[in-house]
């Protein structure tokens, strides 16, 4: 197992609301232009800068859409 937190966006469950976005403190989640099955352009992880915060995690509304990993 990595030593480090390892968050996951499962693109196609999200909405593209932006609430991880605003939240992550180290710019790992960013927006993308990959459309989606549901149509949104889906945010992505864009850096392996994660601190295993949590706040994406938690503010997403949409169940299953982030999942985190800590070590
Ligand atoms: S766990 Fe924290 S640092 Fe990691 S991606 Fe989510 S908000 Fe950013
Ligand atoms: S908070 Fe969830 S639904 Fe909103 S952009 Fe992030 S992953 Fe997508």
């Amino acid at each position: 197992m990595s030593d480090k937190p390892s968050v996951t966006v499962h693109a196609d469950l999200c909405k593209a609301c932006g609430l991880c976005i605003i939240h992550c403190p180290k710019g790992t989640l960013v927006a993308s232009d990959k459309i989606n099955v549901l149509g949104y352009p889906t945010t992505v992880v864009a850096n392996d800068d994660c601190i295993g915060c949590a706040n994406c995690y938690l503010i997403c509304p949409e169940p299953g859409a982030i999942t985190l990993v800590k070590p």
